[in-house]
């Protein structure tokens, strides 16, 4: 594991993780909702998911609605939220995932911009804001370039924003979603200290598995249910419960808050040991955001003149694996809207690399990747 750089694309499971799933594959098989005792005993341990998870974000465990990953979770929050006013707007950033941009692009919406190192512009949020905006949605810590946003401040405007409206007599609400699925392992994910009135988490990015997640949804809020049938998730996302997924994603999640400073101060150390090296050997690279508030893990680089796909196969010739992009737009060819709305150049996007830490990642591996990169570029 010690070759992979790609952390923002999956997270191994964690063995802990997989230990508290394993029960509900075939002992604990029940369906959640049946009315024997065996089955009565799942929910009940959906419930003590539900708890740890509240208690780990500072909510209630009536606010937590378990997803399939954080794509349903940013879907479930913008059209549940857009399909109650469907003329009224939504603004989203411009370096958001795809899974906000495509259910936002359903709307009337407007994009806020970045400044060159990836931060919001919030002034320029503040002039988007209309009386028909009813959300906000700022990614907290990109998943290409790595850069955290103040959430709090957003959060800050939005409540100017109220106030104005409560004194104009506009009864049109404004609310703020964070999709936190990058942040979760190194950032304050607190609720109220952030101000969010929805938040996405993807387990499969927290060493938890693939298509678990949840959404954040403070009391109060009313959504439009994304998935109907028996009900199941306050009937926001009806389906049985993937009870495995539910189980994993509450211990994993604990996992990561206990481990959250520690690694997030190891991972620090190996950024900055990635780029000296890669500095005093001498290689030409620019790297791409800011680098104050920016994820421990994350590097992104340009390497004028070079084609990152050729980066990456040679990379992978020496079994080291680095990505392109975000592994979900890699494939679709498309030039990262991240590194374009960053003010990159196509030639310094074709020479861009995303290189991602995690918990397996150690002084040895960032110095075999550094003497790869220096042979290759
Ligand atoms: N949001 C962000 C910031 C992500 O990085 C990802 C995954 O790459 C997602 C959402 C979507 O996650 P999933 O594909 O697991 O639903």
């Amino acid at each position: 594991m010690d070759n992979y750089f790609d952390y923002a694309a999956g997270t191994p499971l964690d063995p802990k993780v997989l230990k508290a799933m394993e029960p509900y594959f075939i002992d604990l098989f029940y369906n959640p909702s049946a009315l024997y005792d065996s089955s009565r005993r799942i929910k009940s341990d959906i419930r003590s998911s539900r708890e740890t998870v509240a208690r780990i974000l500072g909510a209630r465990t009536s606010e937590i609605i378990f997803t399939a990953g954080a794509t349903e979770a940013n879907n479930l929050a913008i059209k549940g939220i857009m399909d109650r006013f469907p003329d009224k707007n939504i603004i989203i950033s411009a370096i958001e995932h795809e899974s906000v941009v495509k259910p936002a692009e359903k709307y009337n919406f407007k994009v806020a911009k970045v400044n060159q190192k990836g931060l919001l512009d919030l002034d320029n949020l503040a002039k988007l804001i209309d009386e028909d905006t009813v959300m906000i949605s700022i990614i907290y810590a990109n998943n290409e370039i790595g850069t955290v946003q103040s959430i709090k401040s957003v959060a800050e405007l939005i409540e100017e924003v109220r106030q104005r409206r409560k004194k104009s007599g506009n009864q049109t609400p404004i609310y703020l979603h964070t999709d936190s699925a990058q942040a979760v392992n190194y950032l304050d994910i607190h609720v109220s200290r952030l101000g969010v009135d929805l938040m996405s988490i993807n387990g499969g990015k927290i060493y938890g598995p693939k298509q678990s997640g949840l959404l954040y949804v403070r009391t109060g809020l009313v959504l439009e249910p994304l998935i109907l049938g028996g009900g199941q998730e306050k009937s926001l996302r009806s389906g049985t419960e993937n009870v495995p997924a539910i189980i994993g994603l509450a211990k994993a999640l604990e996992i990561t808050d206990k481990l959250k400073k520690k690694e997030s101060e190891r991972l620090k150390n190996l950024q900055t040991l990635f780029l000296n090296l890669l500095k005093e050997k001498g290689v030409d690279f620019i790297l791409n955001g800011t680098a104050k508030n920016r994820l421990p893990n994350n590097i992104n680089l340009s390497f004028p003149g070079k084609d990152n796909e050729t980066l990456m196969i040679l990379l992978d010739n020496a079994g080291l694996m680095v990505a392109t992009g975000s592994a979900c737009s890699a494939s679709s060819q498309e030039p990262s809207h991240v590194l374009k709305a960053i003010g990159l150049s196509d030639e310094e996007i074709a020479g861009s690399l995303r290189i991602t830490l995690g918990r397996q990642t150690t002084e040895d591996s960032i110095k075999r990747l550094v003497n790869q990169l220096k042979i290759i570029v």
